[in-house]
């Protein structure tokens, strides 16, 4: 039996004694010292001991609209009492069916049809699935084997997880996987020393094909990619990245899965990042996190009409896509969609964020004098500052997320929460987020980063 006495300092005792966090140190299983938070409001988040934090990474990279919105609370509790739940594997409800026509209308090109899941590893796991039936029902029983980046993240089932390539996921889940590979992460302030930015990405697309070619195009289903790479550290490509290894995969009808779980619902300043910042039209998209601001679960693949045709109707061949959740298209999630997709669009966040993201970038960027920064780098909302303490090594070492860590632990302090991963302080804030409030965040981070250095 797994029990330490602590004393009883309730709820947080109850935790400590009874609950499995994600990212659990076994070593502290009983004994952890994560803080409990309160309650929030707006970009604030209040902890056990009183103390009033910004909310740095935005929760996890979706609490886009901020915290205790009257309007969502609201949704939430009308369509409670109006109909809290249906089977989606025999009916309809209205809020799922016209969130997918909003999310139909707001997606690029004909990507038209939109499959709802429980958040953003469903959303993935269910994309993933799509293409191995896709093929099937095309009868091309091989082509399913699927490329992604190290330092991509795509969630925590077994199919996402796997296909997740930064290294500290990896220990002890290792179940076989032999149809997925791997390429490298488009990370420019990592790319081999000498390189140019331009023999870089003419490096990334090289390697993108030979993939393809060592395994055979006939065997790959699908390219899977984050637009940037979020929790690998933001990590934008270089310009044109996107649209020359789409053009590979439409030359051997490989899907062009985007994963915008964390860009999409205005972290760049629009709907979806796919098109309007990255200039492409995938054949699927995932999304999650913003759809809701964080406030239900909700996640979702939106596919495009011309894959869709390939398998349906006439071209169906009697064929079943039996894949699905008890709470795909959960009502009260929907509803919770809909009020959200309202407050971004009467309250203008998507222009907001694209007239403050310019000064977030140009904050960010001022912290790369600092002695310990070896990096800053960002787009729309998301920023990320590198720790580097030996310039001469080609990768993080442990003192630097050591680093990291400690400039967390200072931020805390101070009042703002950063989440370091690894050696990085990566920062996303609700979108509501004013010029004053990036001053105040990037003034606590470059003090506490002053004070660890
Ligand atoms: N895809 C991306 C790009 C993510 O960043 C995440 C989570 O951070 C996921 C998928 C998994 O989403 P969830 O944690 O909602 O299952």
């Amino acid at each position: 039996e797994v029990r330490h006495e602590l004393g009883d300092e309730g709820p947080k005792d109850a935790a400590r004694q009874h609950l499995i966090n994600p990212s659990e140190e076994m070593a502290k299983l009983g004994r952890s010292d994560r803080p409990l938070f309160t309650h929030a409001d707006g970009i604030y988040v209040w902890d056990d001991a009183g103390r009033k934090l910004i909310d740095g990474p935005g929760g996890m990279w979706c609490t886009q609209i901020g915290y205790a919105r009257r309007e969502i609370a609201d949704a939430i509790r009308d369509q409670a009492m109006t109909l809290s739940y249906n089977s989606p594997w025999y009916f309809v409800n209205e809020p799922a069916a016209e969130l997918a026509r909003r999310i139909a209308e707001l997606a690029p090109g004909d990507l038209n049809h939109v499959f709802f899941t429980t958040g953003g590893s469903s959303a993935v796991d269910s994309a993933l699935r799509f293409m191995q039936f896709y093929n099937n029902v095309l009868g091309r029983a091989n082509k399913k084997a699927i490329i992604c980046r190290i330092d991509g993240y795509h969630g925590s089932t077994q199919l996402t997880a796997a296909c997740s390539g930064r290294a500290w996921n990896r220990p002890n889940f290792d179940l076989a996987s032999d149809q997925i590979a791997f390429i490298s992460a488009p990370n420019t302030f990592r790319r081999p020393r000498g390189m140019s930015e331009a023999a870089f990405l003419n490096f990334l697309v090289e390697e993108f094909r030979s993939k393809v070619a060592e395994l055979g195009p006939e065997n790959v289903g699908a390219f899977l990619a984050e637009p940037l790479l979020a929790s690998g550290g933001v990590i934008v490509p270089p310009k044109g990245y996107h649209q020359r290894i789409l053009e590979i995969c439409r030359q051997h009808d490989i899907l062009y899965i985007s994963d915008e779980v964390v860009t999409a619902f205005g972290r760049c300043g629009h709907w979806f990042a796919s098109e309007d910042v990255f200039d492409i039209v995938p054949d699927i998209i995932t999304f999650a996190k913003g759809v809701t601001s964080g406030y239900l679960p909700l996640g979702g693949l939106v596919i495009s009409d011309a894959v869709l045709g390939r398998i349906s109707g006439e071209n169906a061949k009697g064929s079943f896509f039996t894949n699905g959740y008890t709470y795909s298209g959960h009502p009260v999630s929907c509803a919770a969609a809909l009020a959200n997709i309202d407050v971004i669009s009467r309250d203008r966040i998507l222009e907001h964020v694209r007239e403050t993201a310019p000064y977030f970038q140009e904050r960010i960027g001022s912290l790369r004098d600092l002695p310990l920064i070896g990096d800053t780098r960002g787009t729309g909302l998301l920023g990320c500052v590198e720790c580097v303490t030996d310039p001469s090594s080609e990768q993080a070492t442990k003192l630097d997320a050591e680093m990291a860590l400690r400039v967390d632990r200072e931020c805390y302090e101070a009042g703002l929460i950063v989440r370091p991963i690894s050696n990085m302080c990566v920062l996303s804030p609700p979108l509501i987020i004013t010029r004053e409030e990036i001053d105040t965040i990037v003034g606590i981070l470059g003090r506490s980063i002053e004070k660890v250095t």
